[in-house]
């Protein structure tokens, strides 16, 4: 069996003569700032992991979630061998007792056996490697998604990563032609910052800097948010939309741009398509008419415009959080136009950025190894219950996870534990803990962490390609993912030299593209500086100088590709399934909400929400509900209150404050035993299948009731 120990490289930042040894790396979780570490190493252990004051954009500082990663990766209930499953699978077993220690031989030698016979009898379609977003890294994560050489060469079920930003990309390639944003250092050049469902100060910390530079140059600080969340507290001006009707304000905004004749006609007419017919389309979305269907107050959204319009360039900000929900796509669209009317994607500090993943550049197709084969069907990562359950023609048969925890991050969570319980479903799971998850699964595989293996990260949220080198040799018996799959391939007797590249040969294949060829961007420079700005977005990073990627060649109001695959020809509006509702109260006397779940304070999606650490750090759950609502339906302060509706429940502490609008209950996500997403419905978004947790209605009711 071929291996590829890890080679711990030397010293590129300091040799300061202390024996320690500082490895420059990079976070891998799945957080827009894509910050640069530094782990010092002294006999060959990880002694402190800090921010890599070099980094131009996250300058020295990672966040208080990841502070204590060395801690996590010494805790003691880290796996750290191989085991297999010996009772019957679900929850309330400890490990000890649900599993048996076993070797990799054997690990391996079960998984192979299993796919093998699974593709003689029912077909390879049958088995489904389900890449979540724990590592959003190239070579180990889900960006290239890791093992898909090995998959394509098998012709397995493909994975359809749904889980978080898919429709609001969808949405904006219609208008933009791509979702490729303006360099976010560059608002601090802007004339009027909008942030639009996205808690910055939480979520994406490192740009903050750049703000404030540009508020203490005079811009206003705008935030569209249904709940006044931190950053929210801190603008200028927050407005709070309901849930899903994020298209309504955007509508009435261009409405008001117009009418207030804060267009840019020169950019207009030089750069977009069909703005006379967009034009004519909005004129019935007047402030009233927006305000009404969004919940908002009509003059705010004349003075929004007005705000806009007097200090373009706007420089906007598109969270994922406002394309959750059932026309995410389209309402992601919709927004897009506001900065193409004000021509705010022709000057500095402006434009849109949502992510900025487009100008990498990199050599994704030769790295998944798309020539080796194709899959035969994509099954998308938010119909894991449906998937599990319903699927036939072939059913699912073998599951292989990674990176991800669906027990706590699926909708329906309910469903997609029925769906795990099936006992001809044969599960793997490749895990840092014991999670919900892997409660589930018939083998466990033990994983390295970010510091004991070679990683590439990017950002989306700014435009630095990170390294992440080893800078220790992996705990116990833990294995990369990469070399997970590299000995999977060797003992199902596949030997073609693609499914055997050494890490380093991926990172090389991911560089070998013309951008970086022509920069002289190598392996070595990139080790030797550890981070690289990307050749294709120079400074300064104009994305749409040159035109808009879309058919025409400009920003696309009206969209022919828009119309033929059923989206209208022109951005509109269309009600969220659920959401978007003013607070009911029911005939049973249930007061009714609509439930937003946003990033915690205190972990990244689920990843590390179970560990003692975290748990003892962070405050028990709770839901915050607006006092008009509390009054309402009869709840007080620190109150414990079940959330539900026909799909799930789960229980929290309620907290009363204006934080959350009326109508509209706000809690956070990722926690473990909680179970948020048992209310969210497993229902595709508009566009690219997205996962639809924020087009979410529920109850709240005393838990002594519930
Ligand atoms: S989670 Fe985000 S902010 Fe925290 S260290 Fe990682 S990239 Fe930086």
């Amino acid at each position: 069996m071929t291996t590829h120990p890890i080679s711990i490289e030397g010293n590129p930042v300091s040799a300061d003569g202390s024996g320690d040894r500082h490895i420059v790396g990079s976070c891998p979780l799945d957080c827009p700032d894509g910050c640069s570490w530094v782990v010092t190493v002294k006999d060959g252990a990880a002694t402190k992991l800090r921010g890599n004051p070099d980094h131009p954009f996250t300058a020295g500082g990672l966040c208080k979630k990841v502070n204590p990663w060395l801690r996590h990766a010494k805790d003691p209930n880290r796996l750290m061998q191989p085991l297999r499953r010996v009772a019957a699978k679900g929850p309330g077993l400890a490990p000890s007792e649900a599993f048996e220690p076993i070797s990799w031989e054997e690990a391996i030698g079960e998984i192979a056996d299993r796919f093998t016979t699974i593709i003689e009898t029912t077909g390879p379609a049958a088995i489904w490697p389900f890449a979540g977003t724990g590592n959003v890294g190239f070579i180990q994560g889900s960006a290239v998604p890791v093992g898909s050489r090995l998959w394509n060469r098998l012709g397995v079920s493909g994975h359809h990563l749904t889980i978080c930003s898919v429709s609001g990309h969808f949405g904006l390639r219609y208008s933009q032609g791509e979702s490729a944003g303006m360099d976010p250092e560059d608002v601090v050049d802007a004339g009027v910052v909008m942030i639009w469902g996205s808690n910055t100060l939480v979520a994406n910390q490192h740009w903050w800097p750049f703000v404030q530079r540009a508020a203490d140059g005079g811009a206003p600080v705008i935030v569209i948010d249904p709940v006044a969340t931190r950053t929210a507290q801190r603008a200028d001006l927050h407005v709070a939309p309901r849930p899903g009707t994020d298209a309504a304000l955007a509508l009435g905004l261009c409405h008001e741009i117009i009418a207030q004749g804060a267009v840019d006609q020169s950019f207009l007419a030089d750069s977009t398509l069909g703005y006379e017919e967009f034009a004519r389309s909005v004129e019935p979305w007047t402030a009233a008419k927006s305000g009404e269907v969004c919940g908002v107050e009509p003059e705010a959204i004349v003075e929004l415009a007005r705000l806009l319009g007097d200090n373009a360039p706007l420089a906007l900000k598109l969270g994922q959080g406002m394309q959750r929900h059932a026309h995410g796509g389209q309402a992601a669209r919709v927004v897009s136009c506001i900065p193409a009317l004000l021509g705010s994607f022709a000057d500095l500090g402006g434009g849109l950025v949502y992510s900025t993943d487009a100008p990498y550049g990199l050599n994704r197709s030769g790295a998944a190894g798309r020539h080796l084969g194709r899959r035969p069907r994509y099954l998308a990562m938010t119909n894991l219950a449906g998937n599990l359950l319903d699927l036939d023609d072939p059913p699912v048969e073998a599951l292989i996870v990674h990176g991800a925890n669906p027990v706590v991050s699926n909708p329906d969570v309910d469903r997609v534990r029925s769906g795990l319980s099936r006992s001809d479903l044969f599960t793997v799971v490749i895990e840092i803990f014991h999670t919900e998850t892997t409660d589930y699964a018939d083998i466990v595989l033990p994983s390295t962490m970010q510091h004991e293996q070679l990683e590439l990260n990017n950002s989306f949220a700014h435009l630095y390609l990170n390294l992440n080198r080893p800078a220790i040799e992996p705990p116990g018996q833990c294995l990369s993912h990469t070399e997970i799959f590299r000995r999977l391939a060797t003992a199902m007797e596949l030997d073609e030299p693609e499914l055997h590249l050494s890490d380093e040969e991926v990172l090389a294949c991911l560089l070998d593209t013309e951008p970086y060829r022509a920069a002289g961007i190598t392996v070595d420079v990139l080790k030797d500086k550890g981070w690289i700005r990307v050749p294709e977005a120079p400074t300064p990073y104009r994305p749409f100088s040159q035109g808009f990627p879309t058919p025409s060649g400009r920003f696309e109001f009206v969209s022919e590709r828009a119309e033929d695959d059923g989206f209208g020809r022109l951005p509109n509006y269309r009600a969220p399934v659920e959401a978007g509702r003013p607070p009911t109260t029911d005939e049973t006397g249930k007061r009714w909400f609509d439930l937003i779940a946003i990033g915690s304070d205190g972990h990244i999606n689920s990843v590390f929400a179970g560990t003692e650490l975290v748990r003892s750090r962070t405050q028990a759950p709770t839901v915050v509900i607006h006092p008009l609502d509390a009054a309402a339906a009869g709840l007080g302060d620190r109150q414990q209150v079940v959330i539900g509706n026909d799909r799930g429940s789960f229980q929290a502490t309620l907290e009363i404050g204006a934080a959350a609008r009326p109508g509209v209950a706000a809690t956070s996500k990722g926690w473990w035993g909680m179970a948020v997403n048992s209310t969210v419905a497993e229902r595709d978004s508009d566009m690219g299948r997205g996962g639809v947790f924020h087009d979410n209605r529920v109850w709240i009711v005393a838990a002594d009731e519930g």
